[in-house]
């Protein structure tokens, strides 16, 4: 495919990622294994700031909502209960020439979108990864790979109700894998068999639903526009009744212009009472709630907001990337939002004179406790920043000989590539300041530190 200056390709990010360090095809040195990806030493800061990102947004900063980590594996009965092993199933066709298979509701012509050829009726495919729990495989040991990680919430609804104290409204969440056999994979990580969900359950007394399905739509949009994506490239869509899973009131996605079009980065749908209900007639334990108010028990309705962490990252990738003229050349750069960038801020010695080195050492280690920085004093400051601009590093952080002269470093904007020397006594507060300073205690001018006892 011809590439296409200056625009986003899936193909430049595939690159970019091999070569600097962000994602690599899983098992490579054996040919790779398809539909799987791992994060390489910048692409895992990504990935984890993303996560960090919803934890602080969805958890920490609200009252109403608690974490919780379940496992992968569950009782079988969950995945009956929740109707996934008898509902969660893409329509499968297979080529009768060439005999590869597709997911008949992504298909825009009836032939085989590889060879043309025909393809057979569609079937049901179960999307679920089985297993066998224990050393027999037999049909009584049958476990699966969880899909979503909902249902793990769900099931520990009536623990968290009892050891929390929560009243309604209140949400469960939770951030980890989830595996499904997808028919077709692609798209870099867009699509793949195993992957991250960040995702909410939120409960609310029948009748609020709608006015919280709103509130939830509202958030998770300004989420990704609060992290630097650009609101034209993000839209909402509400769903068609003839698209709805199994057990949804009504569904909205947020979905992103990739470079293949407007797809899916995030479902947030209306459950109603669907799991607490299956789920408590399956296991014969009561998952309702005491209303004070109305002094009845009830089983709550629950809102789901249900993003995939990967597809998130691309999202990231695709909106912070720009090719800009430099002088003779290119510069590809990434401009994430400060908090998503996976390296805040970059020290460069000038030289590798040993006076130098320890000096930018020392403000290493210094900014190294309060961020992820990168030392580097390898080839020419140049090909430096052009490293840097294509990690997304907000700032780098010259160190010159002058430095050791006047106790000053230059620090230099990734946007608009300007420079300002500041003291080394105030970079971590200047720091601070450029980078937002979420979590990090900085002293006010004229302000004392508050000793306890
Ligand atoms: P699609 O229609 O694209 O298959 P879905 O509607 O089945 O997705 P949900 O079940 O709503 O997806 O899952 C919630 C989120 O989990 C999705 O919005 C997406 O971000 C992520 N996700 C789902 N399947 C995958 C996958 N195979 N690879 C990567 N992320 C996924």
């Amino acid at each position: 495919m011809a590439e296409q200056p200056g625009k986003v390709t899936l193909e430049k990010l595939v690159s970019l990622s091999q070569r600097r360090g962000f994602i690599f095809q899983s098992s490579d040195i054996y040919g790779g294994m398809g539909s799987c990806w791992d994060y390489g030493p910048v692409g895992v800061e990504l990935k984890r700031n993303v996560k960090q990102a919803w934890w602080r947004a969805v958890v920490q900063e609200r009252d109403d909502v608690v974490g919780i980590d379940t496992s992968i594996l569950m009782h079988p009965q969950v995945w009956v209960a929740s109707g996934h092993v008898k509902e969660f199933a893409d329509p499968l066709v297979e080529c009768k020439s060439c005999h590869q298979r597709w997911r008949a509701d992504h298909l825009t012509e009836p032939k085989c979108p590889s060879c043309g050829g025909e393809l057979t009726e569609p079937r049901m495919f179960n999307l679920m990864f089985k297993t066998f729990m224990g050393p027999v495989e037999d049909a009584a040991n049958i476990a699966y790979l969880r899909p979503e990680t909902a249902q793990g919430m769900f099931v520990n609804f009536a623990n968290v109700l009892n050891t929390t104290r929560k009243r309604l409204p209140f949400g469960i969440a939770q951030q980890g894998k989830s595996f499904r056999n997808e028919i077709t994979t692609g798209n870099f990580i867009f699509r793949s068999r195993e992957f991250e969900q960040m995702e909410l359950e939120f409960f609310v007394k029948p009748g609020t639903d709608v006015e919280w399905f709103e509130h939830w739509r509202e958030q998770r949009f300004n989420w990704y526009v609060r992290h630097g994506i650009k609101k034209e490239n993000l839209r909402l869509r509400d769903h068609e009744k003839k698209e709805l899973a199994h057990y949804a009131i009504c569904c909205s996605d947020v979905e992103y212009l990739f470079p293949m079009g407007w797809s899916e980065l995030e479902g947030i749908a209306d459950r109603g009472s669907y799991d607490l209900t299956q789920h408590s007639k399956a296991s014969g334990k009561s998952l309702s709630y005491f209303d004070d108010e109305t002094k009845e028990q009830i089983v709550p309705y629950v809102i789901e907001p249900s993003a995939g962490v990967d597809r998130s990252v691309l999202a990231f990738m695709c909106d912070a990337y720009d090719e800009e003229p430099d002088k003779d050349e290119i510069r590809v750069v990434l401009h994430f939002h400060p908090d998503i960038a996976p390296i805040k801020i970059a020290v460069l010695p000038l030289s590798r004179k040993e006076n130098l080195v320890q000096f930018a050492r020392k403000v290493h280690a210094d900014l190294r406790s309060c961020w992820t920085v990168q030392y580097d004093d390898t080839q020419s400051i140049g090909r430096r920043y052009r490293r840097q601009d294509e990690l997304g590093t907000p700032f780098c952080i010259t160190v010159d000989f002058q430095s050791l002269e006047d106790n000053r470093v230059t620090i230099r904007d990734r946007d608009s590539m300007n420079q300002i020397r500041v003291p080394v006594a105030v970079l971590r507060d200047t720091m601070t300041k450029k980078l937002g300073g979420e979590n990090i205690l900085v002293l006010p001018e004229g302000g004392e530190v508050w000793k306890q006892g």
